[in-house]
């Protein structure tokens, strides 16, 4: 009998568990460690934070789908990992209830692997007044975008007595991550106000730390559009001049105060910006966890990057933005330590930035860092439970099963405003999403497969996905014939 560990239920680590318990015989327990009792689907988190949608439609419970499927779940944080035992021990976990009956209990879970998927650690911390504890708002979990929905509607009411109101979407860091998010937020607003009849008396600001428009943290596209190229900045400035969302870019937000955010640009400048409503994302970094080897010695910095994000089959050589390869990117997520552990999603640490790390003329970073959005990650996911299958049903000598973000395409559908009949949203789609110089000399991917489309259309894709990922989540009849 095999137990595999899971630390996360988010996109990644629920498809690894799912995937596993499919696969695995019911002699090998799957147990899956996470801090919430619920499931929620992240990308339509922002149609709560316009109101559009309510917590429930985004989240269901994970207790039930587990016991359903024979799944043990504890709702605790990974806390610790050991992954070489002790004395007593094999390798084994250190976890800290959240489950209210039993909060502040601790206990250790052994394991024969161990997936840690625990995603990103919002760390608002990184600037001073950024976050719901803070001055501005955020739509990352399904309770701070109901607040942004309510603070929302407080501003669209002072528009309605006639009062001019700043409001402000963006990320609120140099590093930050995630830029497709804030974008779909900015143009969500956006399309509320107009459907709230006070657009005019909106100033709408989108205040980012990508290079350019477009740029998403992946170094912008280029896109094949109606047989001509384009690229995705020029998609994406037309958007802003034909919808009046003013743009400011390369910008690290040094910190909140009420009403007034204070940035700084790359060419040093220092600037303030009032606002009535401002959604700013968070950096992220990795979750919290410890690494002891079988001593009790502190080995975090081994397993992890000083982003707390975990090393895995990646090249973390340091090297200049020029050198990087598109093979330096993990396909496996193997901890090159450890071959029972592995890193998925959000919680690998990537060998490098996509975009052009770029340093003010005072010596700050402002860099997108890459994302790793849901399709990848759910892909993650599915690989590392094959892997696992095999080296438990073949012998630990079975190959690992691949999948290097360098060699895999990502379909992204931006919301730009919900609505059955006056929806819209830009469908774009890349590959690879790292690029490939080698293969693609000129772009770093293929333009062939590499577009981007806005229109009705793509919302209700977007809308479309949502159905089809809950359902798939819930483990449904079918579920896994649902492509990640
Ligand atoms: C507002 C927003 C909108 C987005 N929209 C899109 C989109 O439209 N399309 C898209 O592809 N991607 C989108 N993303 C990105 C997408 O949500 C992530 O790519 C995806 O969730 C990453 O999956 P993950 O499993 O790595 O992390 P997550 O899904 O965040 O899951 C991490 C899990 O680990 C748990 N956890 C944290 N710490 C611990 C610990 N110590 N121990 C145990 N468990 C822990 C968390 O509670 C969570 O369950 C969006 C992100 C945001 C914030």
């Amino acid at each position: 009998m095999a137990r595999i560990v899971i630390l996360g239920a988010g996109i990644s680590g629920h498809t690894a568990a799912l995937h596993l318990r499919r696969k695995l015989g019911k002699e090998h327990e799957v147990v899956v460690v996470s801090p919430n009792s619920k499931w929620n689907w992240i990308p339509s988190n922002i149609w709560v934070g316009v109101g559009k949608m309510t917590t429930d439609q985004v989240t269901f419970a994970l207790a039930p789908i587990y016991q359903k499927k024979g799944i043990v779940f504890h709702q605790a944080l990974g806390v610790a990992i050991h992954p070489d035992g002790d004395a007593t021990n094999g390798p084994f976990v250190d976890i800290a209830y959240t489950e209210p009956a039993r909060a502040g209990e601790k206990a250790t879970l052994t394991y024969d692997y161990l997936i840690n998927a625990t995603g990103p650690k919002l760390n608002f911390a990184a600037t001073p007044g950024l976050g719901p504890d803070g001055h501005t708002v955020s739509v990352c979990t399904p309770g701070h975008a109901i607040e942004a929905a309510s603070r929302l509607s407080d501003v669209i009411e002072k528009m309605k007595q006639g009062q001019r109101q700043t409001l402000v979407i963006g990320v609120g860091h140099g590093t930050c991550t995630c830029e497709g998010a804030a974008f779909e937020y900015a143009f969500n607003v956006e399309h509320e106000l107009r459907e709230a009849g006070v657009r005019e008396f909106a100033d709408l600001v989108y205040l980012t730390n990508e290079f350019t428009l477009g740029d998403f943290g992946v170094g912008g596209m280029t896109f094949t559009q109606q047989g001509f190229q384009t690229t995705s900045a020029t998609w994406t400035e037309s958007l802003f001049r034909e919808r009046e969302v003013r743009a400011i870019v390369q910008a690290h937000v040094e910190k909140v105060e009420p009403g007034v955010i204070h940035y700084e640009q790359l060419d040093g400048t220092r600037h303030t910006l009032e606002f009535d409503f401002a959604m700013l994302l968070p950096p992220f970094r990795g979750a919290d966890l410890a690494a002891y080897d079988a001593g009790g010695n502190d080995i975090t910095s081994v397993m992890f990057a000083p982003s707390g994000f975990m090393k895995v089959d990646a090249d973390y050589t340091p090297k200049t933005y020029s050198e990087w390869r598109a093979a330096d990117w993990p396909s496996t997520y193997q901890t090159p330590t450890h071959p029972t552990v592995f890193g998925i999603g959000i919680a690998f640490a990537p060998p490098h930035q996509i975009s052009e790390p770029r340093t003010s003329t005072n010596g700050t970073l402002i860099a997108p860092a890459p994302p790793r959005t849901g399709m990848p990650s759910g892909v993650m996911g599915k690989v590392v439970a094959e892997t696992i299958t095999d080296r438990i049903n073949q012998g630990s000598n079975a190959p690992a099963h691949r999948a290097s973000m360098a060699s895999m395409g990502a379909a992204c559908v931006a919301s730009a405003g919900a609505g059955l009949r006056k929806g819209t949203a830009a469908a774009m789609t890349m590959y690879p999403i790292v690029p490939d110089y080698e293969t693609y000399p000129q772009t770093g991917r293929s333009t062939k497969d590499t577009y981007g489309e806005i229109g009705l259309a793509a919302h209700w894709i977007k809308a479309m996905l949502h159905y089809m990922f809950i359902y798939k989540a819930k483990a449904k009849p079918g579920w896994f014939l649902i492509p990640e």
